[in-house]
């Protein structure tokens, strides 16, 4: 096999001294043999050394609204190039992008693309920013920190949407190159993740915790509410009063939508009333941005101003109406400050989701 050579070359791995070569950038540790793969499949042991097997290739290119993430206070109403590879370091059982995180055969079919050409599509296009989503960019690590320094050159930023399932020294790397992060906090509670998606809780905890203490990266948080599994009361008023005060008020929180998937088909979408009873709660203890997702909820979705009360952006869905910020992101009825990554106006790229294709198969 061929791997296209990295800026930055897979240096988290050791060799312990049983004969294998160990991985590190994540938590499961793989201790691989010659020529095998680890969990999330596209790290693999070759010769003496662990190697990106993914490195410069994709499994599709597309230009969202950044409200997609999700990331509402990071430059609202721009168009983001997002892009993903293929497998994943967890293995959760209701994941909504399973095509992309199982899959076994993305080196047939992923697109070929550089981090400078993923750069120049980028701006040929207008986006102000390119997201690593669909699948863990943590994974692919190397990968995603060239593009963002090939894009931080022609002044695009650079998205991070992830678990956050990472060790300390690849997190600090990873982190530095990232200008605003979503990091899934799937459940408050260390049996679903061993349980549902085969990880645990605490290096997500301490991501959330150094994301925002030790970086500049803007921070968005969500949580996927699956109908029994972790939408109870007691489980959200803990979550959220665990980010309020470790993360603190101003971290936007997202509740969204589960729909049934993979290997959870047997429970049912989640109410609207559970999204909205979950960021009563939220609010409640404290947190200034909670958020409803994949669903109808004009309010929930809208930002509000945590002093006044007056409504700062107007959401439906992806798309904006009213804009009530300020040139320094305050608040047009009272000057208080909002919290996050503004301009002066919103961007006008709307609710359009357009595929595009950067290489040669
Ligand atoms: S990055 Fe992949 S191969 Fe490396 S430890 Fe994590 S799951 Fe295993």
């Amino acid at each position: 096999m061929t791997v296209p050579p990295a800026a930055h070359p897979p240096r988290y791995w050791h060799a312990p001294p049983d004969g294998r070569v160990q991985c590190d950038p994540c938590p499961r540790a793989c201790r691989l043999h010659e020529g095998q793969r680890g969990l999330c499949f596209v790290r693999q042991r070759l010769g003496d050394a662990i190697a990106l097997t993914t490195y410069g290739r994709s499994s599709g290119f597309c230009v969202d609204p950044i409200e997609k993430k999700p990331l509402d206070h990071f430059l609202p109403g721009t168009p983001v190039l997002s892009f993903g590879t293929a497998g994943c370091n967890l293995a959760c059982r209701f994941c909504q992008n399973w095509d992309i995180t199982r899959s076994r055969a993305v080196d047939t079919l992923a697109d070929r693309a550089s981090p400078e050409a993923i750069a120049d599509a980028a701006v040929s296009m207008g986006c102000r920013s390119v997201a690593f989503t669909y699948n863990d960019p943590v994974i692919f690590l190397e990968y995603a920190v060239d593009v963002a320094d090939a894009c931080r050159a022609r002044g695009v930023r650079a998205v991070a949407v992830t678990a956050g399932y990472l060790e300390a020294a690849p997190r600090a790397e990873f982190f530095a190159h990232m200008d605003a992060a979503n990091v899934d906090l799937k459940s408050f509670r260390e049996s679903f993740y061993r349980d549902i998606c085969a990880g645990h809780l605490a290096p997500v905890l301490e991501t959330l915790e150094y994301v925002r203490k030790a970086t500049t990266a803007w921070l968005e948080v969500t949580t996927l509410l699956i109908p029994t599994l972790n939408d109870g009361d007691d489980e959200i008023d803990e979550l959220s009063r665990w980010m309020a005060e470790h993360l603190g008020p101003e971290v936007p929180l997202h509740f969204t939508a589960f729909h049934p998937d993979w290997k959870l088909r047997d429970l049912p979408p989640t109410p609207l009333a559970t999204l909205r009873r979950a960021r009563d709660v939220a609010r409640r203890n404290g947190l200034h941005h909670v958020y409803t997702g994949n669903c109808v909820d004009p309010d929930g979705q809208s930002t509000w101003c945590p002093a006044c009360g007056g409504r700062l952006i107007e959401r439906d869905g992806y798309s904006l109406g009213e804009w009530a910020l300020d040139d320094s992101g305050r608040c047009a009825h009272c000057g208080a400050p909002c919290a996050g990554v503004f301009e002066a106006r919103p961007g006008r790229w709307g609710a359009r989701r357009m595929p595009v294709r950067l290489g040669s198969p």
